[in-house]
């Protein structure tokens, strides 16, 4: 199948937004099998929606339209539609009742232009919006599948992925895998080394996708039906894993600061953070987390070696001596900031970010401090300060990941 994008909106085509919904789309797409051959963006002018409509559907068997489905003379995505297709438009009843709902539910007087959310061209299906009021629309004409979303990201991606994606599997025909494998504590390099000659075969195909602190793999598997393509990339996975075992966190879109919360209520425990140069970065990554306070007691950023003295109940003297940047300091910082919280963990990151510092930028240290201890790890993380207070949050709840070990 091949894929034709159009952005539809002045702000776009001006560079007001940037048109992050065409990427979103694309990279979806492509993973699902579908080849984009083009994408355009279009202003808000009838004639020239249509008439990219009609471009698309020459090179095209599915039609993405991006935004321009609102209320407001300006949004002219469905009328576009109708033109370009020869559909007239009807009114829904069932969508006018859920845009009047909508309203409703939030005590707002509806206004009359809502009204034309509800208009649909022939034969065309409204796609549910739980986001906002712009329900999407489906329509297939001579075979050819046109989709129309609305142009908020926060709407336009979960309309995508429930009510698309779903209904363009099928006719892609065979099936397709993809799995997530999660990794922190190794660089790409490294890792590329590892996995070797698995990183070149073609189907099914293993990617690395460096982030900060972590690299991502992706496994993905094209078979002749959805089970051969399961049991390709399970298959990739346990060649994956039999390498990397000791570098995987998870699998999907589970993120690290997710899996330790799991892991520590699991068993009851709980966490405190005392931070540095991360100045608050783990604190935040872990309270993001749905459900966190059941286990991530509280954090406390301590920047001055001043504060830290006084924070971990030391001479100030003694913490000069030693350093603030020491491994001195973060595991005195790990151990009260446990004590002081009654956490079952206490996590401390400290390091020089520059670009000016009284040490070597890129030093830092993690400590994890516990029922039987502390321990303390340096890191050299590079040279640039936001990628060095990322790199130091990542690594200190790598260290706590590590240090909590298997699942129990
Ligand atoms: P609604 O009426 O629900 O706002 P709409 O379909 O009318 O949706 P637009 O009016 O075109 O959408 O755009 C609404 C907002 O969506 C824009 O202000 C912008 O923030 C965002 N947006 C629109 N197009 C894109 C795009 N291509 N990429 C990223 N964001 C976009």
């Amino acid at each position: 199948m091949k894929a034709a994008l159009i952005a539809v909106g002045n702000e776009v085509l001006f560079g007001d937004t940037v048109n992050t919904n065409a990427a979103f789309l694309a990279a979806q797409l492509t993973q699902s099998g579908v080849e984009v051959v083009r994408q355009a963006v279009v202003p808000d002018a009838l004639a020239d929606v249509a008439a990219s409509i009609h471009d698309a559907l020459a090179a095209a068997d599915l039609v993405v339209l991006i935004g321009g489905l609102g209320p407001t003379v300006d949004d002219l995505t469905r009328q576009a539609l109708a033109l370009a297709t020869d559909r007239p438009l009807h009114e829904d009843g069932a969508a006018l009742a859920e845009i009047e709902g909508y309203f409703r539910e939030r005590r707002r007087p509806m206004p009359v232009s809502n009204r034309q959310q509800a208009l649909v061209p022939e034969g065309g299906q409204l796609l549910p919006n739980q986001r906002g009021t712009a329900p999407g629309l489906w329509l297939e004409v001579d075979g050819r599948v046109l989709v129309a979303l609305p142009g908020p990201p926060i709407e336009l991606e979960p309309m995508f992925q429930e009510a698309v994606l779903p209904r363009l599997l099928p006719r892609l025909g065979g099936g397709r895998r993809v799995i997530w494998v999660r990794t922190s504590g190794i660089g790409e390099s490294s890792l590329q080394e590892l996995l070797g000659d698995l990183l070149t075969t073609a189907n099914p195909s293993l990617l690395p996708y460096a982030k900060l602190g972590e690299v991502h793999l992706r496994i993905l598997a094209d078979g002749k039906s959805q089970e051969a393509a399961d049991q390709a990339a399970q298959g990739l996975l346990e060649a994956v894993r039999s390498r990397i075992a000791a570098y995987i966190y998870g699998l999907g879109d589970l993120t690290l600061e997710e899996v330790i919360l799991r892991r520590l209520g699991a068993r009851a425990q709980t966490v405190a953070v005392a931070e540095s140069a991360s100045g608050g970065l783990v604190s935040e990554r872990l309270s993001a987390v749905a459900g966190a306070s059941r286990v991530f007691l509280g954090g406390t950023v301590v920047y001055t070696a001043g504060a830290k003295a006084r924070w971990a109940g030391l001479d100030p003297e003694l913490l000069s001596r030693e350093g603030p940047v020491s491994a001195f300091t973060a595991s005195h910082l790990a151990l009260a900031v446990r004590r002081e919280l009654g956490a079952s963990w206490g996590v401390a990151t400290c390091g020089w970010a520059g670009p000016e510092a009284d040490g070597e930028i890129g030093l830092a240290y993690t400590a994890v401090a516990g029922e039987d201890g502390v321990a303390c790890r340096e890191h050299r993380l590079g040279r640039n300060r936001y990628d060095i207070r990322h790199r130091l949050a990542q690594a200190a709840l790598w260290q706590l990941y590590q240090t909590l070990g298997e699942e129990s």
